[in-house]
């Protein structure tokens, strides 16, 4: 045995990887769920970072509601819109 690697994933046309089932296991990612794509260009990295939605105006991750792609806002905050 070598020195230890990580798993390989072959690009497609497209410039599609699929991500193993493993890593996404053990950080619940789950489909459609957001990734920020980092890109360290001395390193040549490109690291994702999973990013829990959260509300727009006070960070809230509860009852969130989207309202515009990728753009979300709890129920407080609507709320608090709506009577303004
Ligand atoms: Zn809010």
């Amino acid at each position: 045995m070598g020195r230890k690697r990580g798993l390989i994933r072959r690009v497609d046309q497209l410039g599609r990887i699929v991500l193993p089932m493993e890593a996404r296991k053990m950080l619940h990612i789950q489909e459609k769920d957001g990734l920020e794509i980092l890109v360290d260009t001395e390193k040549g990295q490109i690291i994702l970072q999973k990013v829990e939605d959260s509300c727009f105006l006070c960070r809230s991750t509860e009852d969130l509601k989207e309202v515009k792609d990728g753009l979300f806002l709890c129920r407080n905050c609507i709320r608090h819109l709506s009577q303004e």
